[in-house]
Order: C-alpha cells, then sequence, then structure tokens
C-alpha cells in the first residue's frame, strides 16, 4: 500500500494578502491612475512619430533618423546623433526620447551570463529585467506592470499589490538597455565571448507582472519588437507571453495575427487547488483557461506551453501529472508542451522545490501520456530567489530612495 502523501496548502508568508468585500483575495485588473511616465517615441505608431515630427516643424525622414538611434544603435544620448543637426538636437532628443529606467542595482553570475537589473522608474516604482546569454540566444526576461494585481500568495511581486502599469516604451527601454550592455561587452566573460552585432533574441514576459492585465501596452511594445523597418526586427517567434489565465486577453491574443509564444502559468490541473495558489482562478477556472490556450493554438498553430511551477508536497503529486495529461490529451494532441520549473526557493519561505525523485516521477508520467516534457531551467537562481525578490528586500528599497530620479 503507498502513503498517501501530504498536501502543503499555498498560505501567504509574513504578509497579509489583501481581500475584497466577500473576504476573497484582492485582484487588480485596472492600472491605479498616478505616476504616469513621460510621453516617449516608442509609445507612438510609425505614423504617428511622423505627425510628430511634422507638429515640430521636422521633415519625416527624422522620424527615421531617431528610430534608428533608439531602437538600433540603442541610445539616447543626443552627442551621438550626429546626422541631427546640432541646432535644437538636445531639445529634440530630451523630448521625443525622455530617460525611462534608473539603473539602481546589477547583480551577475560568477561567469557574468546572467546579470539581473533592478530598474526605478520616473515616478519611483521599481522593477527588474533578467539577461541570460545561453549557447546560440540571448534571452531578457521582462517586466510588464511595476507591482502585480494578482494577488498569489507565493510571489513576492504579488505582496504589493499593483502600482501601475508600465507604458510600452517602458516595457520596450528594458530591452533597450540589455541590448547596449551586450553591446559594450558586459554579459559574459569578455575574454571568451564575440560582441559584434550581438542583441537580445528571445524576450520571455515573466519578470514583474501580468502582461494580459496590460494587454495594449503590452501589444504595443511587443508591435515594436517585432517591426522590421521602424522597430527592433525581432522574430515573434522568440517572444513568449505568459499569463496566470485572462481568459478574455487569451482570446484577444489569439486574433492579433502575430505569432509570438503563449504560455499558461497554471500550476495545478484541479480547481480546489489553482483557487488557493492563483486567484484569478476564481474569475475563469482551469478548464476554461485551457480551453483559451488551446483555441490559441488551433487559431495560430503555435504550440503552447503549460509552465508548472514544482513545489513540494503542494501541487507535485502524481496523481495531479496524470490530472494534467488527462486534460491536455482531452483538448487534442501535438498542441502543447509542459515546462515544470524547479521552484526557486525565497530565503526562509516554509515552501522548497520537489525532490529529484518527485520531479523526475512528474516527468514521468506526463511522458508516459504522450505530453512534451522539459524541465525548464531556472537561471538566476544562483544570484536571487523568486521573481520580485529583488524589490522586495529592504536594501533595495534604500538603494533606490538614495539614487537620484532623472
Ligand atoms: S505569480 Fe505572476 S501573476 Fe501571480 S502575483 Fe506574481 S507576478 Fe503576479
Amino acid at each position: 500500500m503507498t502513503t498517501p502523501r501530504a498536501q502543503v496548502r499555498p498560505r501567504t508568508e509574513g504578509w497579509t494578502q489583501k481581500k475584497d468585500a466577500e473576504g476573497r483575495p484582492l485582484l487588480q485588473f485596472a492600472s491605479p491612475r498616478r505616476g504616469k511616465p513621460p510621453a516617449h517615441f516608442a509609445d507612438l505608431t510609425p505614423e504617428q512619430r511622423v505627425e510628430k515630427m511634422h507638429e515640430l516643424g521636422m521633415p519625416p525622414f527624422r522620424a527615421r533618423q531617431l528610430e534608428k538611434h533608439f531602437f538600433t544603435h540603442c541610445t539616447h544620448d543626443p552627442a551621438e546623433m550626429t546626422d541631427l543637426p546640432a541646432e535644437g538636437r538636445e531639445q529634440l532628443v530630451h523630448t521625443l526620447l525622455p530617460p525611462l529606467l534608473t539603473e539602481v542595482r546589477r547583480l551577475s553570475t560568477d561567469r557574468g551570463d546572467t546579470i539581473k537589473f533592478l530598474w526605478k522608474l520616473h515616478n519611483g516604482a521599481l522593477v527588474e529585467s533578467v539577461l541570460m546569454r545561453y549557447p546560440g540566444r540571448i534571452t531578457l526576461c521582462v517586466s510588464s506592470q511595476a507591482g502585480c494585481g494578482m494577488n498569489c500568495p507565493f510571489c513576492a511581486t504579488g505582496q504589493a499589490g499593483l502600482t501601475r502599469n508600465m507604458s510600452a516604451a517602458e516595457i520596450v527601454a528594458q530591452v533597450v538597455r540589455a541590448n547596449r550592455v551586450i553591446a559594450e561587452g558586459q554579459l559574459g566573460d569578455p575574454r571568451h565571448v564575440g560582441h559584434d552585432g550581438e542583441r537580445v533574441t528571445n524576450i520571455v514576459f515573466m519578470g514583474m507582472g501580468e502582461p494580459m492585465a496590460n494587454y495594449a501596452r503590452v501589444m504595443h511594445a511587443v508591435r515594436v519588437m517585432t517591426d522590421k523597418t521602424h522597430g527592433m526586427g525581432m522574430s515573434a517567434r522568440g517572444i513568449t507571453i505568459s499569463t496566470v489565465g485572462l481568459v478574455p486577453a487569451i482570446r484577444k491574443l489569439s486574433n492579433e495575427n502575430i505569432p509570438v509564444t503563449f504560455a499558461l502559468s497554471l500550476h495545478a490541473p484541479d480547481d480546489e487547488l489553482r483557487d488557493e495558489m492563483i486567484p484569478v482562478n476564481s474569475r475563469w477556472k482551469v478548464d476554461e483557461a485551457l480551453d483559451a490556450a488551446y483555441e490559441y493554438f488551433a487559431k495560430t498553430g503555435r504550440r503552447v506551453s503549460i509552465e508548472y511551477a514544482l513545489i513540494k508536497d503542494m501541487n507535485d503529486h502524481g496523481w495531479r501529472a496524470d490530472l494534467l495529461a488527462d486534460k491536455l490529451n482531452a483538448r487534442g494532441h501535438g498542441w502543447v508542451h509542459v515546462n515544470p520549473i524547479p521552484l526557486n526557493p525565497t530565503p526562509g519561505s516554509v515552501w522548497t522545490a520537489s525532490d529529484r525523485p518527485v520531479q523526475d516521477e512528474f516527468v514521468r508520467r506526463l511522458e508516459a501520456r504522450g505530453i512534451p516534457t522539459t524541465i525548464r531551467d531556472t537561471r538566476g537562481k544562483d544570484i536571487d530567489g523568486a521573481c520580485g525578490q529583488l524589490v522586495a528586500t529592504e536594501a533595495d528599497q534604500q538603494a533606490a530612495a538614495a539614487t537620484p530620479v532623472d
């Protein structure tokens, strides 16, 4: 007879989860109307940029020049823009390309192939991005909101609630700054890495925030990243948008005609546990989220990723692997890929990563039912813990307070 495995319930640690009037975990979908970032050239469409030039009495080709400087050469320094007329250049650049991110802190791994940045936005809000060099690709994990309104009890970012949505330009600026760091030879050991022409090749929207709760700005940022003429010219396939399951937004994304990779952060296949782990599950249940994910595949032909953070004794039971596989197979075959993610433990947390044999058994059960499964690399583990933790530490708050806002 097999001994039943322990069932650990999700709960908050060292903080009190905000509740709504009915006592359910508070979900914040709307961004508080405070601390709006300065208007930026990257927030405009290519047509609006030309109109802006017209308004400023400039010829339309100046828009193209600024696009090249910001998106390709990754600069907002007027001194580097010698093809713009010297007279009025500073003023023009400061008006259209105001600095959006101030670097507060940077943490690197020993080999320097992973860098975690803590940025301060113009109103003092903190966000982070993580730059990772892999063989043949460079991935940047970006934030889409300052804070997050989804209130997941296990997540450091969720504790503080939503400060505000990031603008499209603030999202894009994370990529611009990362490309600059790469161009300056700061990612990886400069003795072994050639940096010529290297850029971020992959973007994952898995930093702070729920990207689908900031839909319009995230989509604008994706258009800038993928625009071959007026933007950064990246491949949409290299961009992964993940969500905890905002079903109407997933449906909208299916109809955008931009072939990004879509990832659903599921973390539990049963509503009983997922209601507690991911409060938005109270709005859209596991089956609704999976139906919307399948619809994304059916409409775009792009295989969907299911993200599943494995937490010891909470969601890593063999029967949950079986249930997950059955739910995926019930919708079709070949449409989905599961990425179990060993939990990045927060120091002092009661939750830890699953034991290795348990993790292996979880993967084995999924594969036995025909589900392609890959354990996801948790880069950054050796420099920090879970998402948002960098922002949450007291020292960082102090560092941020001491850094002048530009
Ligand atoms: S896990 Fe993701 S969706 Fe949940 S609170 Fe954290 S950042 Fe938001």
